[in-house]
């Protein structure tokens, strides 16, 4: 397949035009490459494209469309920070269309109907932080969105300071929200609500498309979905800082990175978006805020399902659903191949001593991946490294009950403790070298975002505890 050749599908265009608005592209001035993904490029079947073709970039810009491509934006509302905004929709994203189930959307370019006071714009650093971390996020295992490639240029934008403007091209098997529902259900268009229902089950839970229960079992689907997505954030010490319902996919996808990070030293109460001063989107209120959020889906969903039976499945969220979808990802975490019931103590305690250990997060878990009851190289990395002691006692006292060998765990533990994520100060250090014109770090950081598990010398300095002075990096959302 090439540029010329590709073969966008435009279902989306088929629904009422209240679900999107026609929206032409504005390209930015002398845009360049940034960087391009060609590992991406084969998931829509661009097998023999490199990122030098300087069509590419015009694809980004939107100065060239390709055939059958009509761009349009989306429609949603949300509820932002607990406040419901009755019209949101992709203020800066543009869409052209699906290839082999991949929606294609260019993020900054222009304005829209839906870019209320704002320019349509993003700054090439949060287009980079977009385009690398859910590269790092897939590799990671975590469902999400992609990013095939991004651009820079000399249009000037407006933010803390005056930025270049960027584009990134986002890929995901859906950009519906849980705030495309609350759209409709709020404007008490509820004909609407029932086709987009049907819509997304045809798109995203295909298999019960012929189901006479689907719109019920739909939204059981989702609370799992997003029981799953949470659990692995979490896991992984992933804070998104934005969990807005429109920022929720409605497919179980982690969408719309902005200011996120990783943990760096475990911080329950860690909050990364500076906006966010009541810690409402904290690392350890993920899993309250999501059933929240799930709350006002099922709201949404009142005209067309049976509002008791949602509530029930809500209630399993909170009462197991979340909790052993966590306990599972942090089993697998401590190499545990039975599942015990005194588990749940074992992580609980865990989760208690991390936070009072000063530890990186995903240092802990790496080197407990190497555990041979020599506890020195755990205490070294903790700054206080008694309650580290404390919970190894636990620790040993339940591998004693694994049947599977030491070496067995350890392999197994080593390929679900990553060695390497992106952290913001990595993130950033390649930002400020792109700035300069030199985007040599952009490659290594996607190079590492794809082998998370493996031992690369060469980068071993990214595998250290995040330097003090570069710890709990806070982002603003404007960007
Ligand atoms: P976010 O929380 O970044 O996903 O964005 C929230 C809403 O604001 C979405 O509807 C975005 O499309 C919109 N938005 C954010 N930044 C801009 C911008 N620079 N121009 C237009 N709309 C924007
Ligand atoms: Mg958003």
């Amino acid at each position: 397949m090439t540029l010329d050749t590709l073969n966008f599908q435009t279902n989306y265009l088929s629904l009422n035009n209240e679900f999107y608005d026609m929206t032409d592209p504005t390209p930015l001035d002398d845009p360049y490459l940034i960087s391009f993904n060609t590992h991406v490029a084969k998931l829509i079947g661009l097998e023999s494209i490199s990122g030098d073709d300087p069509r590419f970039v015009d694809l980004l810009n939107g100065t060239f469309i390709p055939r059958g491509v009509r761009p349009f934006s989306m429609c949603y509302a949300g509820h932002q920070f607990g406040n419901y905004a009755p019209r949101l929709g992709d203020g800066r994203a543009i869409n052209l269309g699906s290839i082999n189930g991949w929606h294609l959307q260019t993020k900054g370019s222009g304005e829209t109907l839906y870019s209320r006071t704002s320019d349509g714009r993003a700054a090439v650093p949060s287009s980079i932080r977009e385009y690398l971390m859910s590269e790092a996020m897939h590799h990671l295992g975590i469902p999400t969105t992609r990013a095939l490639g991004v651009i820079g240029s000399q249009t000037k934008i407006v933010r803390n300071n005056i930025e270049q403007a960027a584009i990134v091209m986002r890929l995901s098997p859906s950009w519906v929200r849980f705030g495309t529902f609350e759209y409709f259900y709020y404007f008490k268009e509820y004909d609407k609500l029932q086709t987009l229902t049907d819509y997304v089950i045809a798109e995203s839970y295909p298999h019960l498309k012929d189901d006479e229960d689907r719109y019920f079992k739909f939204f059981s689907e989702v609370v799992e979905r997003t029981a799953k997505l949470i659990a692995k954030w979490q896991s992984i010490g992933f804070c998104h800082g934005v969990m807005n319902t429109d920022n929720m996919s409605i497919a179980g996808l982690t969408i719309d990175y902005g200011p996120f990070s990783m943990l760096d030293d475990f911080d329950y109460g860690f909050v990364c978006n500076k906006t966010d001063k009541a810690g409402r989107y904290s690392y350890g209120e993920q899993p309250n805020v999501s059933y929240w959020n799930l709350t006002m889906l099922s709201k949404a969903l009142t005209p067309i399902i049976d509002k008791e039976r949602m509530q029930k499945k809500l209630d399993d969220y909170g009462n197991f659903l979340y909790p052993n979808a966590y306990i599972d990802v942090m089993r697998q975490k401590l190499g545990l191949d039975l599942k015990l019931d005194e588990d749940v103590e074992l992580i609980t305690d865990l989760v208690g001593a991390l936070q009072d250990a000063y530890v990186d997060y995903t240092n802990f878990f790496r080197t407990l991946s190497h555990y041979d009851s020599d506890r020195m190289p755990l205490f070294d990395i903790a700054m206080n490294p008694v309650v580290i002691h404390n919970w190894l006692e636990l620790y040993d006292k339940r591998l004693a009950k694994e049947t599977r060998s030491q070496s067995d765990r350890q392999k197994e533990m080593l390929k679900t403790n990553p060695k390497y994520v992106l952290k913001n100060y990595m993130l950033q250090e390649a930002i400020d070298l792109a700035q300069k014109g030199d985007f040599s770090s952009i490659e290594t950081l996607l190079h590492i975002a794809a082998h998370p598990f493996d031992e690369l010398p060469e980068f071993e300095h990214f595998a250290h505890e995040t330097p003090e002075e570069h710890k709990n990096i806070c982002l603003s959302c404007s960007s």
